[in-house]
């Protein structure tokens, strides 16, 4: 099962490539994860990348897409994988298709979990946290027992600077303008299903799981 997990921040994505990851026994692929790995591994595209993050600098398609490949070679990819956070770019969704073509396999399903933008603003701008134990609240889905005092040692909550409305608009925007073209590619290729992400987790999780097993 070879498939790609894409969403906007805050569209639990997180969430529901690990339930896919553990249900389906194929590991969870992300971008941070895989450049991790390579540095740690001292790999020769590691190493290509690690010199360009040091400098602060993005690191080039090649060095990704080579990443990208050796990762998806190993052993543990036998049964499948689940990428996420990658491709971000057309051209990049290209290198996949050469890729897997070169290890004779192909995307089963592009999963795109969608949730209306006004609630991924609602999601994301009602997070809290406490500056003292660092546990996360949320104003409507989990909120501390007394109003912006957290629960364990009462410090007052605050709001990241990430979560404020502007900021969270901006990145949702970005994210947007990004995702745009690959949804239209894979939707042209035909492997894009699209997951009502507004439900519980649990439901969301089976309607993934309902389309997988079709
Ligand atoms: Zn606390």
């Amino acid at each position: 099962m070879n498939l790609i997990l894409m969403g906007l921040p805050g569209a639990g994505k997180g969430t529901q490539a690990e339930k896919i990851s553990e249900k389906y026994n194929i590991p969870h692929i992300s971008t941070g994860d895989m450049f991790r790995q390579a540095i740690k591994d001292g790999t020769e595209l590691g190493k290509k990348a690690k010199a360009y993050m040091d400098q602060g600098d993005l690191v080039p398609d090649e060095v990704t897409v080579g990443i990208v490949k050796e990762r998806l070679a190993k052993d543990d990819c036998e049964k499948g994988f689940l990428l996420d956070g990658f491709p971000r770019t057309i051209q990049q969704a290209e290198s996949l298709q050469t890729i897997l073509q070169e290890l004779g396999e192909s995307i089963d399903y592009v999963l795109h979990v969608d949730v209306p933008e006004e609630k991924l603003v609602e999601r994301l701008t009602g997070r809290r946290i406490c500056p003292t134990c660092g546990k996360a609240y949320h104003v409507i889905y989990n909120p501390p027992k007394e109003a912006g005092k957290c629960d364990k040692d009462g410090s007052a909550l605050i709001q990241r600077e990430d979560d404020q409305l502007e900021t969270v608009k901006n990145r949702l925007e970005v994210n947007k303008k990004q995702a745009q073209p690959l949804l239209d590619f894979y939707h042209d290729k035909g492997y894009l299903v699209t997951i009502n992400g507004e439900q519980d987790i649990d439901l969301v999780f089976k309607d993934i799981q309902a389309k997988l097993e079709q």
